[in-house]
C-alpha cells in the first residue's frame, strides 16, 4: 500500500492536532471539519480501505469504534449524540487511502447520510 498523509502524521513527519493515541490507534482533528467536533480515528497498521480488512482485523475495527465512543464520553457529548462513519473508495467519498473512522458531533447532523 502507498504512503499517505496519515502515515506521515502517524510517523510525526507532519503535524496534526492529536487528541488520542494508543498502541493501535491515532486520533486527530480533521483539517477541514464538517462539524464542531470532527476527529479521525486511524489505525496505525496500514489498511487502504475497509475492503482490505479481513477477519484478522476484527479486533482492530472494534477498537476504532470503542476509541471513538470513549472520546465522546470523555468530551461530554456522548449523551447528546454523534456520528461515526467510514468512507470506502470513490462512491463512498474516500480521499485518503488509509482506513479511518470519522467522528462528527457538536451540532444536529443533517439527514439523510448522503
Ligand atoms: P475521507 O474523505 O478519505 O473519508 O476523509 C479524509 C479526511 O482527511 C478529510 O475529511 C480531510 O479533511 C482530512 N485530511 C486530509 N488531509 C489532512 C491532513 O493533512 N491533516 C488532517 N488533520 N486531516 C486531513
Amino acid at each position: 500500500m502507498t504512503d499517505t498523509i496519515f502515515d506521515k502524521i502517524i510517523r510525526r513527519e507532519i503535524p496534526a492536532d492529536i487528541v488520542y493515541e494508543d498502541d493501535d490507534i491515532l486520533a486527530f482533528k480533521d483539517i477541514a471539519p464538517h462539524a464542531p467536533v470532527h476527529v479521525l480515528f486511524v489505525p496505525k497498521r496500514s489498511l487502504a480501505t475497509l475492503n482490505d480488512a479481513g477477519p484478522q482485523d476484527a479486533e482492530l475495527l472494534g477498537k476504532l469504534l470503542l476509541a471513538a465512543s470513549a472520546y465522546a464520553k470523555r468530551e461530554g457529548f456522548a449523551e447528546k449524540g454523534y456520528r461515526c462513519l467510514i468512507n470506502c473508495n470513490a462512491d463512498g467519498g474516500q480521499t485518503v487511502f488509509h482506513l479511518h473512522l470519522h467522528l462528527l458531533a457538536g451540532r444536529k447532523l443533517r439527514e439523510p447520510l448522503g
